[in-house]
This record gives structure tokens, sequence and C-alpha cells, in this order.
């Protein structure tokens, strides 16, 4: 009888510490190998992405919703996809901008933040070299899906997707787009985020008709709510070559 009731006391507070552990690192990470080091992906949930590489930050679309940013470390490099809430949140933007920050986003963007600082726009066909890294901004756009008085969520030429080139690893982060015939000139591609719900970007068989174009070695649904992530691997079980990762990216 004495040894559980001193074992419940221990038990309590080994789940607190686990409970407090898990806090603190509340997100999935992967490491990719790349020529210039590894590239460290942090799933930080939704859009929302966090890379470590060649000993630089670079915060994607960071979105005060999925993390506490004051809890992550500040951004040498800022991308955002497109002005909607879930890209372009000024909470998160003011956790991990410095006086060092290069940020970089849209004219939508430039037009509607609340949060204020020195910025680049992008534009679609972009391209440039930051810090040893080629930053190339691609077209994210609705074709099919739009909203009720008929104009696409995601009109051509507003949005960006990035594709960045990390060592020898190009990595491609969609933002909000659907399987739009630019993405046949994309390749290679070694790693693929692209979004999968609806009725904002694409269903799993877009993803699939977009992941053929791309043809990545990687890929990482994301961005895709309640969408049931299963489809995805039925769909593309014909592409052996394409590796098909779940994260934590509702
Ligand atoms: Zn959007
Ligand atoms: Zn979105």
């Amino acid at each position: 009888m004495k040894s559980t009731s001193l074992f419940k006391p221990f038990a309590f507070f080994s789940f607190l510490l686990i409970i407090s552990l898990n806090h603190v690192k509340a997100h999935e990470t992967d490491t990719i190998k790349t020529s210039k080091g590894n590239l460290i992906i942090h799933f930080l949930g939704h859009g929302t992405l966090m890379f470590e590489f060649d000993k630089k930050i670079i915060h994607i679309d960071p979105y005060s919703k999925v993390a506490d940013y004051n809890q992550l470390p500040k951004a040498d490099l800022i991308l955002l996809t497109h002005h909607h809430g879930d890209h372009l949140d000024s909470t998160a933007l003011a956790s991990i901008y410095t006086k060092t920050t290069t940020l970089y986003w849209t004219a939508e963007c430039e037009k509607s933040s609340k949060f204020r600082a020195p910025a680049s726009v992008l534009q679609n066909g972009d391209k440039l070299m930051w810090k040893g890294i080629l930053i190339e901004s691609v077209p994210a756009y609705n074709i099919e899906n739009k909203r009720q008085n008929g104009s696409p969520y995601h009109p051509m030429g507003e949005g960006n997707g990035y594709i960045l080139t990390l060592g020898n690893k190009r990595v491609y982060i969609a933002g909000d787009t659907e399987n739009i015939p630019e993405m046949l000139r994309f390749r290679p591609i070694d790693i693929a985020f692209l979004p999968m719900n609806l009725p904002y970007t694409m269903t799993p068989e877009m993803v699939k008709d977009a992941a053929l174009m791309i043809n990545p070695k990687v890929l990482y649904p994301y961005h895709f709510g309640k969408t049931d992530t299963s489809i995805i691997f039925d769909l593309l079980k014909d592409s052996p070559f394409i590796e098909v990762r779940i994260r934590k990216m509702e």
C-alpha cells in the first residue's frame, strides 16, 4: 500500500514533465542531407514551415495560430506566398523579424499588411540569389475553385510559390495553388510541399496530377485541413519514385 502512494506522486510529476517537454518541441522535424550540410525542416502546421540551413533560419508563411513564435528562432529570411490571414500574420512577423531579416512578399502583402518593415516584393518569374540560396518565385493560382462571385480564391499573378536551391536540393513550396500547367517547367524538384484542401487549393486527385508534373523525390502534402491524407497514397501507388510523407500539417 505504501509503495503505491509513493508511486502516485512520482507518476504524476513524470506526466507533467512529459507534457512540458511536448510543449517545448510540439512540432515534427525531418533532416535532409544536401551538398551544403543538413536541411532541417520544421513542420509547424497548416501552410507554415521553418527551415534550418547553412546556419540560417528561414520562415515560410509564419502563422501564430500554429506556433508560439516567441519560442522560435528569429528569421534570417522570411518568405510569404500571399496575403491571406493564414499566410500573412502580423503577430508572427513582429516576433521573428529583426533589423537583419530579409523579407520577401507580394504586392498584395505590401498593400494589406499591418506589420510594416523594410521588405521586397517578388513577382511570378523573379529569380535572385540570397546568401548562396537561389530563390525562384513561381505562379500560384486557382483555375477551378472560385468564390460565389466567380473570382478565383487565388487569382493568377497575385500569389507566389517558391523554389529554393539549398545546396544540391531543389525545394518547392507551392503556397495556395492548384495543379497549374506552369508546374511542368519546375523540374527537377527534390522536395515538394503541395496544398491539399478544398475549397481553396487542391483535391488529392489534383495533388496527384501536380505531383506527376513536378516529379519530386519526396512529396509533403501540406495545408490539408480535414482532407483524408490516405487517399494520396492510393492515387500515387503506381509512382514508386515519389515518396509521400504525411506530417502534422492540417
Ligand atoms: Zn490563400
Ligand atoms: Zn492558405
